[in-house]
């Protein structure tokens, strides 16, 4: 063990996303050892926009790496939702000052590298985190003190736990649980970054716009300081075979032919779009064994309507660490209290996910009923509704006054040289 952490063998990260990174960085500011194992040849994220919802910015805030996403992400003025055909206003949240006062936080769309980027850079920092690349894990073995874990390669890994963070097709949820690929809904994700430059001034706001109509929606919104915006054109197939891969905007448009004249509009701009099949799983009860536990979308995958998969991730990892700091390391007897912590409301996103798309994607009379239900909401009764999501969990708003924070997210930002930071995790527990 050396003089610094509180455990001899590493905690094994499987997957270096946004869920494996801050699950990395979560456990070093508890003092325990990590190495994060990433499949690819490099760290990075696929895809451009994310939302990143307050109680998503109140964990990266606890980590330390907040205020860096916050200064590069647009901060929204409001949530937007308009009726597809009819291109009418159906609802609006503001995300002003009541609702930060309510929910400590605003709400921020970014650029995905911009959120991976600061968790990977902290990481890189932290001398208890080690990342390696190329490395992919395909099983482990486990007895009461050690996990063994194989990677593509033919190479072997000592650890005192694993955490499958590997996402959607994930393979350590397929020994622990078994239960086959993630499964596709029906519907796909045509995605696109327009220039700001090509985008019409009108059409230029500093918000997310968010089209609603049958079978299909459509939401845009700026990302790295206005240059780009980020376009995603959700439509329903069917059972209809669709592969992951490049389209036109034909194909991407096909759906919105009987739309009004401004998401047309939107979704001319992009030369070509990249096309994504969405897939989903049921909530489980269970996604630990022993030392082996999952994160993010290997223990919950869910459809992105509600645009949350990345902060229930994000929320994991903070859990996580916070019940094996608890334990003092008890792996089995943490991974099973994190779970516990977790399942209920990770489950209820996923199901509130899917639960949106009736009512994003409602036809005919449901379509008139949705839009009335919508009409004359005011900002309090929004937050009201809002609130169990937005708000942080317990655990994400108590992270700052644990005990055990030395080496923690405001200390490893101080500290700005190695030998510094390596004096501050030397120290014993006191904060
Ligand atoms: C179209 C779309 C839009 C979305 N929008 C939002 C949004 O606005 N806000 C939000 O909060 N969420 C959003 N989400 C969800 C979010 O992207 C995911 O929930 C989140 O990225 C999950 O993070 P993760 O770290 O669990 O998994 P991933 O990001 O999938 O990372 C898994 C990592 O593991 C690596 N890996 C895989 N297998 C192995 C292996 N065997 N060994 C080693 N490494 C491995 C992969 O290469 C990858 O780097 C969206 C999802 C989609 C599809």
């Amino acid at each position: 063990m050396t003089k610094m952490s509180r455990n001899e063998l590493p905690i094994i990260v499987s997957g270096g996303g946004i869920g494996g990174l801050a699950c990395a960085l979560a456990l070093a500011q508890k003092r325990f050892r990590v190495l994060v194992c990433e499949q690819a040849p490099r760290f990075g994220q696929v895809g451009a926009g994310l939302q990143v919802a307050p109680n998503a910015l109140s964990v990266l805030d606890a980590l330390g790496v907040g205020a860096d996403i916050k200064r590069q992400a647009l901060l929204i003025e409001q949530m937007l939702m308009m009726d597809g055909i009819s291109g009418e206003s159906v609802g609006v949240i503001p995300c002003g000052s009541e609702f930060q006062q309510r929910f400590g936080n605003p709400y921020g769309v970014a650029h995905r590298a911009d959120v991976h980027g600061a968790l990977l850079e902290a990481c890189e920092r932290h001398p208890l985190v080690e990342l390696r690349t190329d490395s992919k894990i395909i099983r482990y073995e486990q007895d009461g003190n050690v996990v063994t874990i194989t990677t593509d390669a033919g190479a072997t890994l000592r650890a005192s736990a694993l955490v499958g963070a590997d996402g959607v097709h994930s393979r350590i949820r397929q020994q622990l649980i078994g239960d086959g690929d993630s499964v596709p809904i029906g519907a796909v994700i045509y995605r696109a970054l327009v220039p700001a430059s090509h985008m019409p001034r009108e059409l230029q706001h500093p918000y997310p716009t968010l089209w609603t109509g049958p079978d299909a929606h459509l939401i845009y919104y700026p990302v790295r300081d206005w240059s780009q915006f980020n376009v995603g054109a959700t439509v329903r197939t069917g059972d209809g075979e669709m592969r992951d891969g490049e389209a036109s905007p034909e194909e991407a448009a096909a759906a919105f032919a009987d739309w009004a004249p401004e998401p047309r509009r939107v979704l001319s701009l992009a030369p070509v779009f990249q096309r994504y099949v969405l897939r989903q799983r049921a909530p489980i009860p269970n996604w630990t064994a022993g030392r082996v536990t999952l994160l993010g979308d290997a223990a919950h995958p869910m459809v992105q309507y509600i645009a949350q998969g990345a902060a229930m991730a994000l929320e994991d990892a903070i859990s996580l660490a916070t019940e094996l700091d608890a334990a003092d390391g008890a792996c089995g007897q943490a991974f099973q209290r994190y779970q516990d912590v977790r399942i209920v409301r990770s489950a209820r996103v996923q199901i509130s996910s899917l639960m949106l798309d009736r009512i994003y994607h409602a036809g005919g009379v449901e379509r008139l009923v949705r839009n009335s239900v919508f009409a004359g909401r005011t900002p309090s009764e929004y937050y009201d509704r809002l609130a169990w999501l937005f708000t942080a969990p317990a655990y994400v708003r108590q992270w700052h006054s644990s005990p055990d924070c030395v080496g923690g997210a405001d200390d490893m930002h101080m500290s700005a040289n190695r030998e510094e930071r390596d004096e501050a995790t030397r120290q014993p527990p006191a904060c």
